[in-house]
């Protein structure tokens, strides 16, 4: 089972926070014209640097618009959101990240390619330890908190617990659902509900894969 207690996951103090502690109601203050703006700059633009050109050109037509940094915008999505990348340190060539038995290392056990960029080392002293690569993920359980700031998702969200009591209460008058219709009347839903492995307030996760590499040199014929 995954941890939020884990030193080497990476989540902030304040994310773990908000994840065991979900905030009730609305999420923010609202915004502005110009911190929406701002936002929808950062979404439509996942590179800093066309951010910030985009801003330069808005400027030029609208010089009175207050348009925030990059690096401002991201604390507000954090703020508003409680989603933030877990950013873990990884080899140049792609072969490993360094967490769990790697986590101590100062260079790739199968490559040897240092984690660190020797010429930045040097070139600051020894003060800028900036690696070659970094691995981000975004964790899924602040995501899922987030479905429950704006009704709209938070209804959406809900059709679990509301699908969950019609298929139980039909089974318990008729012994089986008239119709198997819907993702969740799979047997082994159902018998999760009727359990309650999988309760009103829960929330589930189904992961689907296909195209799975499973040799690594072959080309699966999966
Ligand atoms: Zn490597």
């Amino acid at each position: 089972m995954a941890t939020h207690c884990n030193p080497s996951l990476g989540l902030s103090e304040e994310v773990v926070a908000q994840l065991c502690n979900p905030p009730h109601g609305q999420s923010s203050a609202p915004l502005d014209t110009d911190l929406w703006l701002a936002l929808k700059l950062y979404l439509l633009n996942p590179l800093e640097a066309t951010y910030e050109a985009n801003c330069t050109a808005i400027l030029c037509h609208s010089p009175h618009t207050n348009l925030q940094s990059y690096y401002r915008t991201t604390h507000l999505i954090l703020k508003i959101t409680g989603i933030e990348s877990v950013i873990h340190h990884m080899c140049m060539n792609l072969c490993i990240t360094y967490t769990s038995p790697f986590l101590n290392l100062k260079a790739c056990p199968m490559c040897s390619e240092l984690q660190y960029n020797q010429f930045r080392l040097c070139l600051s002293r020894g003060k800028e330890w900036i690696a070659h690569q970094e691995f981000h993920t975004i964790p899924v359980g602040p995501q899922l908190q987030a479905l429950y700031h704006e009704l709209e998702s938070a209804v959406q969200a809900y059709y679990l617990c509301e699908e969950r009591e019609c298929i139980l209460s039909e089974i318990n008058r008729m012994g089986c659902l008239d119709k198997y219709s819907d993702i969740l009347h799979g047997t082994d839903l159902i018998e999760a509900f009727q359990d309650v492995h999988i309760g009103e307030d829960d929330i589930v996760l189904m992961f689907s894969i296909d195209g799975t590499q499973l040799y690594v040199i072959k080309v699966s014929a999966c």
